[in-house]
């Protein structure tokens, strides 16, 4: 996304205008940093500051204090060790008498040469605790006398660099002068303010010009962060604001049918047929549903709940909103598995209702199929269930009221526009579920043109799944462990990481895993089902339905197990390697589990040594069953843009804003974005044309997840 560049201003000129910028350096900066003009030098913001007002003394320096800045005396210096160990030295002492360790391990030769004993420095870096010692790693040095003669102690900015761009002179601080001598270039004038005054007013946000002056040359703390929240708001503000736009439009262009009736259908159900009473969460999302189905509006909405949150039964009762209102509907899922759960859950679900459900995937051949697709078109089918095979051209509804996704984020964007297209003169209402729970600054950018609901409560009486961590070296307790479930009559998983880069390696490893397991849980007291996503098909759904059925106790497989099995006689999950799972990936593994009434147990083994990383993914997974925390864990330990179910959103690349860590920010940016188009749609009115204008130049590019489509 371009921030705001003025029309044809100084921020439209090439770089190589600049003093002290070639033809060579203007290329350099293109190919490595893709800074072409002034604008992208000055919306290349810093990526983070020294804060050079404040200097430490060595002797009131404390372990894991951070980043300090320090001024002293080197006194000693020299290389240590061999070869792969060798090191450079140093021993810095201030003012306070108290000395300091630097060290280097990179770069010795050079840096030995290029420092000079008894000189004054300027030391930056972080404060570590190393056998017992403080000392910092690859500090900044700087002589300083060259520090105070050059600039003002201020908070300095550090920008991105390269190698390449370093050694010509545009290192942080060749960065530096060239930004200052372009804002010293720049009048208000040149950098206009796209948000309305009563807004900033209201916000108390300094202007566009003042924030980004300040994001580069910040003369405080304090300065600083109002420059920081200004553009933080405003990148979220202006995204909020083009998808709710789109959405705007997109409700105003395409219309729908309005489900005017609650009928027998419904009603008969609810009071009859339902099996228990719904929980909060989804009394709640079905009347959000009910509402939107009512407004002759196209519905598109996504639906978030965590497994086992009962989506399906929404599913179902907004299914018979439609056939109510003389509709058919349909639900697509991922796989056959899924699809034929599907099936068998809402044929029984609907038992004794005269409502007719059908199931359709490519393993639906000859006659059977042919029958299908009569009665489809003829309306004798009220619901169909199925795999992506119902979006083909041959399938053809009556009358599609209503389309459902499950597991949407597994479907392609061509899958999703063949279902707008299976009806007309309306597209049918959409609803897509995820049980991908996603956090909501995440939901609210990469779905921000949609209407998201929420299931975020677990229907009563289940009991929490116990999580436990060990190591490789007790694996025979976990094959203990294994042995009681089935001795109790229950079944086991155990999962195996099968990553494509090194898949050869993982299916050879699941091989012998498989040798070791025959071993240890003998035929014919045990029985084992294996399961890999490098099967036939057929083989695969062989497997599984052995396994479902409880001819096998034991089934090994790779992460093919995550989507929506449920199998809940399966009441211990021993996920081997976790440590190279993402953490999603393993709440979605251990969602299979704990889906039947007994207790149930998931073990994950790691090897002893872990990343941090690793351990933290570890113990969020011990810690915690709610798939909405460990989103938000997720989210912070991989950042947004690699969570999965948004990755086909384009919107989530950020300049500033932090969708870990700015929801504060995102919840207000994305309420007086509503606001200001509810009292002006086209942004037409004098205080929103510059920002009307704004989107339409700059944001132009980002379309909707709906609109995908
Ligand atoms: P998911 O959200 O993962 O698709 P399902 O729809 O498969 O979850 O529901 C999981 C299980 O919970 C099913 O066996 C379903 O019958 C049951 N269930 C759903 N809603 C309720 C409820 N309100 N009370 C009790 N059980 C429920
Ligand atoms: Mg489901």
């Amino acid at each position: 996304m371009t921030p705001s560049v003025s029309k044809a201003g100084v921020l439209d000129r090439g770089i190589a205008s600049l003093r002290g910028i070639g033809p060579a350096k203007a290329e350099l900066l293109a190919k490595e940093l893709q800074i072409f003009s002034l604008g992208d030098l000055v919306y290349s913001y810093p990526f983070r500051y020294v804060d050079r007002t404040q200097f430490y003394r060595i002797i009131d320096l404390l372990p894991d204090q951070g980043n300090v800045q320090i001024r002293g005396k080197l006194v000693t210096l020299m290389t240590k060790g061999e070869n792969r160990k060798k090191r450079l030295v140093g021993r810095l002492r201030d003012e306070s008498g108290a000395a300091l360790e630097l060290v280097w391990f990179r770069g010795v030769n050079y840096l030995d040469r290029t420092f000079k004993i008894g000189e004054e420095y300027v030391v930056y870096g972080t404060v570590q605790e190393f056998n017992g010692k403080l000392n910092i790693t690859h500090p900044e040095m700087e002589l300083a006398a060259r520090a105070v003669a050059e600039e003002a102690a201020t908070f300095e900015p550090v920008y991105a660099s390269t190698e390449k761009l370093n050694k010509r002179g545009l290192d942080t601080r060749g960065r530096r002068k060239l930004i200052r001598s372009v804002i010293d270039q720049l009048q208000p004038a040149d950098l206009p303010d796209m948000l309305p005054e009563y807004l900033r007013e209201e916000l108390r946000l300094i202007s566009h010009y003042d924030a980004v002056r300040s994001i580069h040359l910040p003369a405080s703390q304090a300065e600083l962060d109002a420059a920081v929240r200004r553009l933080k708001f405003e990148e979220l503000f202006l995204l909020q604001l083009r998808l709710l736009q789109l959405k705007v439009s997109r409700e105003a262009q395409v219309a729908g049918y309005a489900f005017g009736q609650i009928g027998t259908h419904f009603n008969r159900f609810y009071q009859e047929f339902l099996p228990f009473s719904l929980t909060g969460a989804q009394k709640r999302v079905l009347r959000e549903i009910r509402q939107d189905l009512g407004r002759g509006i196209q519905m598109n909405r996504l639906l978030q709940g965590d497994v086992g949150s009962g989506k399906t039964m929404v599913g179902l009762m907004s299914m018979l909103m439609a056939l109510d209102n003389g509709f058919q509907a349909c639900m697509m899922a991922p796989t056959e598995i899924l699809a034929y759960q599907h099936y068998e859950s809402i044929r029984e679900y609907l038992n004794g209702m005269d409502l007719r459900v059908a199931f359709l995937s490519g393993n639906v051949k000859g006659k059977a199929r042919r029958q299908i697709l009569e009665d489809l078109a003829a309306g004798e089918i009220d619901i169909l269930l199925g795999t992506h095979a119902l979006i083909e051209p041959p399938v053809v509804f009556k009358n599609l009221g209503l389309a459902i996704i499950d597991e949407q984020h597994r479907f392609g964007v061509k899958q999703r526009a063949k279902l707008w297209k299976k009806n007309s003169p309306y597209p049918p209402h959409v609803l897509v579920m995820t049980a991908t729970p996603i956090p909501r600054t995440l939901a609210m950018t990469a779905y921000g043109d949609l209407d998201v609901s929420v299931i975020d409560e677990l229907p009563p009486g289940r009991t929490p799944i116990k999580t436990v961590h060990f190591t490789e070296h007790r694996r025979e307790r976990v094959f203990g462990r294994i042995r009681e479930e089935i001795a109790k009559g229950r079944q086991a998983y155990v999962v195996y990481p099968l990553i494509e880069e090194n898949e050869t390696l993982d299916l050879l490893a699941l091989e012998a895993a498989y040798d070791e397991m025959l071993v240890r849980f003998p035929r014919p007291d045990y029985q084992i089902s294996v399961v890999h996503g490098k099967m036939k098909p057929a083989d695969k759904d062989f497997e599984m339905a052995r396994f479902k059925n409880g001819e096998t106790q034991i089934m090994m497989a790779t992460t093919v197990i995550e989507v929506g099995v449920n199998v809940p006689n399966a009441t211990i999950m021993v996920i081997v390697h976790t440590e190279r799972f993402g953490l999603s990936q393993l709440h979605q593994l251990r969602g299979r589990v704990g889906r039947g009434a007994e207790e149930s147990f998931c073990i994950l083994l790691s090897s002893v040594k872990l990343s941090k990383e690793g351990r933290q993914r570890i113990n969020t997974m011990v810690a915690t069953t709610d798939g909405f925390k460990i989103a938000e864990a997720d989210l912070k330990l991989r950042g947004p843009g690699m969570i999965d179910g948004t990755q086909q959103s384009g919107v989530l690349q950020m300049r500033i804003a932090d969708l870990a860590q700015d929801g504060r920010i995102l919840s207000v940016a994305r309420d007086k974005a509503k606001d200001i188009l509810a009292d002006d749609p086209k942004l037409e009115k004098p205080p929103h044309r510059r920002l009307g204008a704004h989107l339409e130049r700059n944001l132009k590019a980002i379309r909707g997840w709906s609109l995908i489509s």
